[in-house]
């Protein structure tokens, strides 16, 4: 019997953030979306971390490196896949092969007491490969045990479809048909997704925009006679499992940038969906050592207004900003009820009455000053950048430290300057590279800095494409998904 059952000494189970009180297992949830009463899943309790458990941690992470750290973290979680075959999904996914280097999420000095943690050398160059990898090997693991198989049908601006491809292709048991605006992602992410060959990855570029395809996704999700006959699946960003892999990354940056465990340090996140943070703060309430989340926004500033405001607003799509730091264009925060649970004291009914009854009646909620306060308690902080402060972020970046940075990560750097304290290091999370988005580049930087591309990508753009135009029509989808799902 490992060390992990005897810290949480019972089963590891979930529940929904709405209340539903049924109990389920990690294989139950793994591939499922909203918990039935529309809630989000988290674990029934998370588990403490003693300090002999943080201390051997870290010789792990530093003797067998981060995917022996990654089993032990989620085998706290996952109870019901044995402990040798989660090792071995760990080891299959954290590798050099993979990442570009054993470190998996080397450490870059910025300046004293400030530096990145670079989570994006995986396949797509963002942060989202760190879960969804994880997340490619656990569905085919958990498919091929029940004898089953997944269609998974999603629709992307770019970065989270082709994260997910890159985790699918190939996999048994798994189709993967992704949605996207035709004509509307930027070359790179094109030929990121249409250059897949594998047979398993469907790119369907949908005649309109991305609310086009989102809303097909929509319809063939709520026809559930066809959900169920074609098993149809999604790998949206509030899985509990790609939570739980990012969670790995904190507990690995905290070791990469201290000497010992009674230090502390502050992470800066450049947060969307509240996805990233939200591991972060689920690390901190294991017990890792952290000062301050700092959740940093751009112009789409739902969450920083909540934290500075104890209001949370979503936003129509007229106020919902297109910017250069586009994976961080939200309107509403879809995993940001998990946190205000816990900040709730996991009162289920109040989640409920803001979430499901304040939000869809009145698109906003706010808190009672009694809950505000206990914001402080949980560690967050939160700050905004424009368009304006990326671009001098990037051009200071680079000529102060000779570091080039991407869009998102320099809403990340702007928000730590301002906020950092001395004596405690912050880690702002690097979530994407430069070489996605090199007009903002060349607009920071002129023309004459190229943002260095992984070798592998040179040739991007030139490889043969595989996609298929379709109209904006359900009928016309379900339609091709019946083609190529034998039943
Ligand atoms: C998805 C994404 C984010 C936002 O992450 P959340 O988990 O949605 O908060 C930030 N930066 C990049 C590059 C991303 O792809």
């Amino acid at each position: 019997m490992g060390l992990s059952r005897e810290l949480v000494g019972l089963p590891m189970k979930y529940i929904s953030t709405r209340g539903d009180a049924t109990r389920r297992g990690f294989s139950e949830i793994l591939l499922e979306g909203l918990a039935p009463d529309g809630g989000l899943y988290l674990p029934e309790a998370y588990p403490r971390i003693d300090a002999p458990t943080l201390a051997r941690w870290r010789e792990v992470q530093a003797t067998q490196g981060y995917a022996a750290l990654a089993f032990e973290i989620l085998s706290l979680y996952i109870d019901d896949i044995p402990a040798e075959d989660l090792r071995a999904l760990c080891a299959r996914t954290y590798t050099a092969e993979v990442y570009g280097s054993d470190a998996i999420v080397p450490l870059k000095p910025l300046e004293p007491g400030l530096c990145l943690e670079s989570l994006s050398n995986g396949p797509t160059l963002a942060f989202k490969d760190m879960a969804m990898q994880l997340l490619g090997h656990l569905f085919e693991y958990e498919l091929g045990r029940r004898g089953e198989t997944l269609n998974i049908l999603g629709a992307t601006s770019g970065d989270t479809g082709s994260a997910a491809e890159y985790a699918m292709r190939g996999k048994r048991g798994v189709r993967v048909f992704m949605l996207s605006p035709h004509g509307r992602m930027s070359p790179f992410q094109q030929a990121q997704m249409f250059s897949l060959q594998d047979e398993n990855i469907h790119n369907l570029a949908v005649e309109g925009v991305f609310d086009d395809a989102q809303d097909i996704v929509k319809a063939v999700s709520n026809d559930l006679a066809f959900k169920r006959q074609y098993r149809i699946g999604t790998v949206n960003s509030i899985n509990w499992a790609r939570l739980l892999a990012q969670v790995v990354y904190y507990f690995a940056g905290y070791f990469l940038a201290t000497k010992s465990n009674d230090e502390q340090v502050s992470f800066t996140v450049p947060s969307g969906n509240f996805g990233n943070v939200c591991a972060g703060h689920v690390a901190r309430m294991m017990g890792l050592p952290v000062k301050h989340l700092v959740v940093a926004t751009n112009e789409n500033n739902v969450l920083e207004e909540f934290f500075r405001t104890g209001s949370y607003r979503v936003r129509g799509s007229a106020e919902t900003f297109e910017t250069s730091s586009p994976s961080m264009d939200i309107s509403k925060a879809s995993n940001f009820e998990r946190f205000v649970y816990d900040l709730l004291g996991r009162d289920g009914a109040r989640t409920k009455a803001l979430f499901a009854d304040a939000l869809s009646r009145e698109g906003v909620f706010t808190l009672s000053a009694e809950e505000f306060a206990q914001i402080g308690a949980y560690g967050f902080q939160s700050g905004r950048s424009t368009h304006a402060d990326r671009l001098a972020t990037i051009k200071a970046t680079y000529e102060g430290q000779g570091v080039l940075i991407d869009t998102h990560t320099a809403d990340g750097v702007k928000v730590a300057r301002e906020l950092r304290e001395p004596g405690v290091p912050m880690i702002v999370l690097e979530t994407a590279l430069p070489a996605k988005f090199e007009a903002t580049i060349a607009e920071a930087l002129g023309p004459d800095v190229h943002a260095p591309r992984p070798a592998a990508l040179a040739d991007l753009e030139s490889r043969p494409k595989r996609f298929q135009v379709m109209p904006a029509d359900t009928a016309r989808i379900q339609q091709y998904i019946r083609d190529h799902v034998p039943l």
